[in-house]
């Protein structure tokens, strides 16, 4: 039989043990689809919430090898966050289908659907999947413009504070931080890029639109004319062409595509070829949206000088 003073003691030590246990138990558990959304999540969630991402940063999002760890991770969110827009739509509705986590549901607070509010560039005239286009409802690589991520922040810190009110003022004061550090960082990426308004330059793929747009350039000559499909020798044979005569540069390339085309165009044409990703974590030291930005802005602009 313990002592008073002990028992007091171990009662303070189960509580202490307890609270432990029920703070741990009340992190938010959250999913991200791709690395972006989960990088903003854990700005916005700080130590509030567990981060889980689905995709890897050097995969096409599009194109996700679906793990069987994925059902496991959406079958004990709290949160889901996704691109919408049919960005995942190739491999994420039968997840959510085998999950079946009644608080991910659409429509739910805890569904978070990163376009909603975003207003869409490049939306077709008439949506059509025909011929491997995958953007049929409009662009949804949005999360290049560092402005939109902003947005997109604003809106997972909202959801969370709607799912776990207890913590809403901090996810409000770490959206507020987060859109403090990219609105320094926005002055120096545009001074960065500033000298380089204009000009064109060459992608793989149809993702920088966003992103074209917040810099003031051009990015709407491909070498893959649809996604996934190889270019044809006459189509490559275009792209040098229109590459010479605008004297253009630059071709990204993402960790997906196949970079040796883009070398064979690279020396055809004098243009370098920079590695370009759109998620955190694709190259060393890019771990968060901010990092990454950094990365991409200053490779460019070298390979512009
Ligand atoms: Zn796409």
């Amino acid at each position: 039989m313990p002592t008073n003073f002990n028992m007091k003691k171990y009662l303070l030590v189960s509580l202490t043990l307890l609270f432990g246990i029920l703070s741990a138990q009340a992190k938010l558990n959250v999913v991200a689809t791709l690395p972006d959304f989960g990088s903003l999540a854990r700005e916005v969630g700080g130590d509030l919430v567990t981060v889980s991402v689905m995709a890897k940063p050097t995969e096409d999002p599009h194109f996700v090898d679906a793990r069987p760890s994925f059902v496991v991770q959406l079958r004990t969110a709290d949160a889901l966050i996704e691109g919408g827009a049919e960005l995942e739509i190739g491999w994420l509705p039968p997840l959510l289908q085998n999950a079946r986590n009644p608080r991910i549901e659409a429509g739910k607070p805890g569904r978070i659907v990163a376009s909603q509010g975003i207003r869409l560039m490049n939306v077709p005239a008439s949506a059509t999947r025909a011929a491997g286009d995958v953007h049929a409802l409009g662009n949804p690589h949005f999360m290049t413009d560092p402005i939109i991520a902003k947005a997109v922040a604003q809106h997972i810190a909202q959801a969370f504070g709607e799912i776990d009110p207890a913590n809403k003022a901090t996810y409000e004061s770490n959206y507020k931080k987060f859109e403090a550090a990219i609105n320094a960082k926005l002055q120096e990426w545009g001074t960065a890029m500033l000298p380089f308004k204009g000009q064109s330059i060459v992608a793989s793929h149809d993702p920088w639109p966003y992103f074209a747009h917040r810099y003031g350039i051009n990015i709407d000559t491909f070498l893959e004319p649809k996604p996934g499909i190889p270019p044809s020798p006459s189509h490559l044979a275009e792209v040098i062409a229109q590459m010479k005569a605008q004297k253009m540069k630059a071709i990204i390339v993402e960790p997906f595509h196949d970079r040796k085309i883009a070398e064979r165009v690279a020396s055809a044409t004098g243009a370098k070829v920079v590695d370009f990703a759109q998620y955190p974590g694709a190259f060393p030291n890019t771990d968060t949206y901010i990092k990454l930005q950094d990365l991409l802005i200053a490779r460019l602009s070298a390979a512009l000088k």
